[in-house]
C-alpha cells in the first residue's frame, strides 16, 4: 500500500487530501510461487530416472557387467529410464511452447474429421498391442474449425493414449466426434480404472497422479493433462470429466465453431 499526502500548493503545512495506491501483489506472489513449484517438480522428476540410471550404470562398473542375464536386465532398466527422461523433456518443453505462445496461437484451418482419422490410424497398434479395442464414430459432416493443428492432434494423441494406459488388455475405448449447437464435442471413452471423485479437480495440474506407482509403471510423465488443458483452452474450449471407479473414463471436450476466424 502506497500512501501520499497532497498538500496545498502556496502553504505545504496544510493537507488537502490523502492518495492511497493498493497494489495487489497476491496474484504475482501466486504465480511466482507456481513457477517456483514447477521448477522444484521439474528437478525431483528428471533426479529419479537419472539417479535409478546412474545406479545402474556404476553397479554394471562394478561387477555385475560379467553375468550375462543380469547385464541385460540391468540395460533394459536403463533404456527405460533414458526413454522416460526423454518423454519428460519433450513434455516439458511442448507444454511451455503452448504456454508462452498462448496470445498467439496459429489459426490454421484444422478439418477435424481428417485429423481424427489419423490420429485413429495411429493410435490403433497401441490398443491392438494392449488387445483393446479403439472404436470410432466420427462425423463425417464436422464443420472446419481454427487453431494449431499439431496442437490439435496432440490433444487427441493424449487423451487416448490415457484411455489405453489407464484401461486394463481386452477392455475397449471409444472415440465419437460430433457437432452439436455451434460447438465440436469430442469424447475419449474408456472402460478402465476410472479416477476417484475427489481427484478429478486436480487431474489437470502438472504432475499430478492419482497413482504415482501406477503412473510410472505405464510409462507416464504427469504431464499429459496438463498439455490436454492448455490445448484446449488456445481453442477457446471446455473439458469435462465424467469417471466412475474400476468402470472407466469420459473425457470431453467442447471447442466452440465460432473460435474460426
Ligand atoms: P500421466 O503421465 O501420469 O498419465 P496425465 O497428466 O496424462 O499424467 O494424467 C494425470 C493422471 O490422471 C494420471 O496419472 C492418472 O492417474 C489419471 N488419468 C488420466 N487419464 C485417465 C484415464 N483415462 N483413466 C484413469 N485415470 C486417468
Amino acid at each position: 500500500i502506497y500512501t501520499n499526502l497532497i498538500k496545498l500548493e502556496n502553504d505545504p503545512t496544510k493537507t488537502i487530501g490523502l492518495v492511497t495506491l493498493i497494489e495487489d501483489i497476491t496474484e504475482i506472489r501466486k504465480l511466482e510461487k507456481m513457477r517456483s513449484d514447477f521448477v522444484a517438480n521439474v528437478s525431483h522428476e528428471l533426479k529419479t530416472p537419472l539417479t535409478s540410471i546412474s545406479g545402474f550404470v556404476e553397479t554394471l562398473k562394478s561387477g555385475a557387467i560379467e553375468d550375462e542375464e543380469v547385464k541385460n536386465r540391468f540395460l533394459d532398466i536403463i533404456d527405460i529410464e533414458t526413454e522416460r527422461l526423454a518423454r519428460l523433456i519433450d513434455d516439458i518443453l511442448t507444454l511451455s511452447d503452448i504456454e508462452n505462445s498462448q496470445h498467439k496461437v496459429l489459426h490454421q484451418e484444422i478439418l477435424p474429421s481428417d485429423t481424427l482419422k489419423e490420429v485413429e490410424e495411429m493410435m490403433k497398434p497401441i490398443a491392438t498391442n494392449k488387445a483393446i479395442e479403439l472404436l470410432t464414430e466420427i462425423d463425417l459432416n464436422l464443420p472446419m474449425i481454427y487453431g494449431n493443428r499439431d496442437w490439435f492432434k496432440q490433444m487427441l494423441i493424449n487423451l487416448i493414449d490415457n484411455a489405453i494406459k489407464y484401461t486394463p488388455r481386452e477392455g475397449k475405448v471409444q472415440l465419437t466426434a460430433y457437432k452439436r449447437y455451434s460447438n465440436l464435442i469430442i469424447s475419449v471413452k474408456d472402460t478402465g480404472i476410472g479416477i476417484p471423485k475427489k481427484d478429478i479437480p486436480r487431474l489437470f495440474e502438472r504432475f499430478y497422479r492419482v497413482d504415482k506407482a501406477r503412473s510410472r509403471k505405464v510409462g507416464g510423465t504427469g504431464l499429459g493433462l496438463a498439455i490436454v488443458k492448455h490445448i484446449v483452452l488456445s481453442f477457446n474450449g471446455k473439458i469435462k470429466v465424467n469417471s466412475e471407479q474400476d468402470k472407466g473414463s469420459e473425457f470431453i471436450i467442447i471447442l466452440p465453431i465460432s473460435s474460426a476466424k
